[in-house]
C-alpha cells in the first residue's frame, strides 16, 4: 500500500511539472508572437521611410507633408516613442514628434555607427538606452540605413520603443508567486524582467548558468537556480526567429510543486494513519487468535482428558488402542492390557461418601500414572472406578510385573476401607498380552483381560489375573499380600 501511494504521488510530481513545462512554453509563444508581429510593423514602417526618401517627389514635398508621407500612422502607435531620419553626420533631419526637427545628434550611438560602417546592415535593433529626447525614457532602437544613389551612407531611418512595451507584455502573464520571465537580448543584455526592477533593465548577463543554455538551442527547458534572486525554477526559453532576442519564462519550483506537495501531505499522512491502524489491527487479532488457539488446545486437553483424574478418557483410549493394536500387528510385537477396577468401591462410597471416593480415585489413578513409565505406556479411566493400562512390545510377564507394581502400589497407598476384607482400599488387576500368532483381535484381547479381572474378583480381590491364569495360581499371592496388609 505504501509502495503504491509512493508510485502515484511520484507521477503526480511529475504530471506537475510536466504541465508546467506545457503551459510555460504556451506563455512564452504567445509572448513571442506578439513581439515578433510589432517588431515586423516597426520595420515594415521603417523600410516604408527608407523607400520613400529614395524617391525624389517625396523629397520635393514641404516638409509638414513629406512627414505624413513618410511616417504612416504608425509612428503614433502606444510604445513608439520616436521616428526619426537622421543625415550622415547623425543630425535629425525629419522628426515624428516635431514638424521642426528637434537637435540632437546620435553620430555615436551604436544604432548609428553599424549602419554607416556596413551597408549590409538591414534591421539592427540596439540594446536598451536612454532616449536623450522628450521624457528621456529606456528604449530599445531599430535602425535602417539610407543610402545615396551611388550607394554611400546617407543617414539612417531609427524607430525608438518605448521598453515599457515589454513590461506591459510580460506584467500579463500569469507565472504564479515566484515566477519570472525576462526578454534578453542575444548578445546577454537583460531588456526586460517581470518582476520589474529598474536596475535589472540593461544587465549584463553572460556569464549567468542559465544564458549560456539559452544560446546553445534554439529553444528548451532546462531547470536552474536564478543568479539574480537565487530562486530554483524551470526555465523555458525560445530564440526569437529573425530578431536578435530570447524570450524566457521560469516558474519556480515551490510553486510547480505547491499543490502537489499539499495532497502528498494529506495523502501521506492518511497513509500513515492507515498503515498505523492496520499494524494495530493486525497485532490485536494476532493476539486474538493466539487466546484462542490456547483455549482451543486446552479445550482439546480437556476432551482427551479425564477431569477428574488427569488420565486419559476412555474415547482416547479407544484412539490409542486402535493406532497400537495396528502398529503391533504390522510389526508382529507383542503388547498388554491391564483392567484395573476397585475393590468394594460402592461400599467405600457409601461409608465415608462421594467426595472421599472421589479423592481416593484420583489417589489411585495416580498411582497408575507413576507406575507405567515408558513412552509408549498408557493409562485411561475406563469408567467408574475402572482403568486401563496399554503396554505396547510388552509380554504377559512383563504386564504381570507392572500390574502387581500397581496392585502394590495402590495397597501401600493404605486408604482406610472398613467396607473391604483387607480394611483398604485395594484392586483387581487382569491382564491379557496379544501374541502376533494367536491370530485373535484387539476386541477378543479386550474380553480376555475383563475376563482376567473377573477372575481376579472372584479370586478374592486384590488379586492380579493374567488371561486364562487359574485363578488358584493367584490365590497365595492375594493371601500372603492380605496378611501383611492386616499386619
Ligand atoms: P467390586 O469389588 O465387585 O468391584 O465392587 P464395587 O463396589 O467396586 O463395584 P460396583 O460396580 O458395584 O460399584 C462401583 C461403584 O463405584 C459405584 C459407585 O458408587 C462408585 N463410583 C463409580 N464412579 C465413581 C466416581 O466417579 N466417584 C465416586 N466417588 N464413586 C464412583
Ligand atoms: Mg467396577
Ligand atoms: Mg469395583
Amino acid at each position: 500500500m505504501v509502495g503504491l501511494c509512493a508510485i502515484v504521488l511520484y507521477q503526480s510530481r511529475t504530471d506537475a511539472l510536466e504541465r508546467t513545462r506545457e503551459t510555460s512554453r504556451n506563455v512564452a509563444l504567445v509572448a513571442e508572437r506578439d513581439i515578433v508581429r510589432n517588431f515586423e510593423l516597426y520595420d515594415l514602417s521603417l523600410q516604408a521611410v527608407v523607400e520613400g526618401l529614395r524617391q525624389q517627389e517625396v523629397m520635393n514635398l514641404p516638409g509638414h507633408l513629406r512627414r505624413d508621407v513618410l511616417f504612416d500612422r504608425a509612428a503614433t502607435a502606444k510604445y513608439l516613442e520616436s521616428l526619426l531620419v537622421l543625415d550622415a553626420a547623425g543630425n535629425i533631419v525629419i522628426d515624428s514628434n516635431s514638424e521642426t526637427p528637434r537637435k540632437a545628434n546620435f553620430s555615436a550611438h551604436r544604432f548609428f555607427t553599424i549602419q554607416r560602417e556596413d551597408a549590409n546592415a538591414g534591421l539592427y535593433i540596439s540594446d536598451p538606452f536612454r532616449f536623450p529626447l522628450g521624457k528621456g525614457v529606456t528604449s530599445i532602437a531599430l535602425s535602417r540605413r539610407i543610402s545615396n544613389p551611388d550607394g554611400s551612407f546617407a543617414g539612417i531611418a531609427v524607430i525608438a520603443v518605448n521598453l515599457h512595451y515589454f513590461r506591459d507584455l510580460l506584467a500579463g502573464l500569469s507565472l504564479g508567486a515566484h515566477g519570472s520571465a525576462s526578454v534578453i537580448s542575444r548578445d546577454g543584455i537583460m531588456i526586460m524582467r517581470q518582476p520589474y526592477d529598474v536596475r535589472i533593465i540593461g544587465r549584463d548577463i553572460k556569464k549567468a548558468s542559465t544564458y549560456r543554455r539559452f544560446i546553445t538551442e534554439t529553444e528548451g527547458s532546462f531547470a536552474d537556480t536564478a543568479s539574480i534572486d537565487n530562486v530554483r525554477r524551470l526555465y523555458t526559453f525560445k530564440n526569437l526567429p529573425h530578431l536578435p532576442m530570447i524570450m524566457m519564462v521560469a516558474v519556480a519550483e515551490q510553486d510547480i510543486y505547491a499543490a502537489w506537495r499539499q495532497r502528498a501531505l494529506t495523502i501521506g499522512s492518511l497513509m500513515v494513519v492507515l498503515a498505523l491502524g492496520f499494524v494495530a489491527l493486525s497485532a490485536v487479532l494476532s493476539n486474538q487468535l493466539r487466546r484462542r488457539m490456547r483455549a482451543e488446545s486446552e479445550l482439546q486437553l480437556l476432551a482427551r482428558t479425564d477431569g477428574l483424574t488427569g488420565l486419559n478418557n476412555r474415547r482416547t483410549f479407544g484412539e490409542i488402542l486402535e493406532l497400537e493394536w495396528r502398529r503391533a500387528r504390522r510389526a508382529r510385537n507383542v503388547f498388554s492390557l491391564l483392567f484395573v477396577d476397585i475393590d468394594r468401591f460402592k461400599a467405600y462410597n457409601d461409608t465415608y461418601g462421594h467426595q472421599a471416593g472421589d479423592e481416593a480415585l484420583a489417589a489411585v489413578a495416580r498411582c497408575i500414572g507413576e507406575s507405567i513409565r515408558r513412552p509408549g505406556d498408557t493409562a485411561a479411566r475406563y469408567g467408574g472406578e475402572e482403568f486401563v493400562v496399554l503396554l505396547p512390545n510388552t509380554p504377559s510377564s512383563g504386564a504381570s510385573f507392572i500390574a502387581e507394581k500397581i496392585r502394590s502400589a495402590i495397597c501401600n497407598l493404605s486408604i482406610q476401607h472398613a467396607g473391604s476384607e483387607y480394611g483398604l482400599v485395594t484392586a483387581s488387576i487382569g491382564t491379557a498380552s496379544w501374541d502376533p500368532a494367536s491370530g485373535n483381535d484387539v476386541t477378543d484381547l479386550m474380553k480376555a483381560a475383563d475376563e482376567a479381572l473377573y477372575h481376579a474378583k472372584a479370586m478374592g480381590r486384590n488379586i492380579v489375573s493374567p488371561a486364562g491364569c487359574p485363578a488358584a495360581a493367584a490365590r497365595p499371592y492375594a493371601r500372603r499380600h492380605a496378611a501383611g496388609a492386616a499386619h
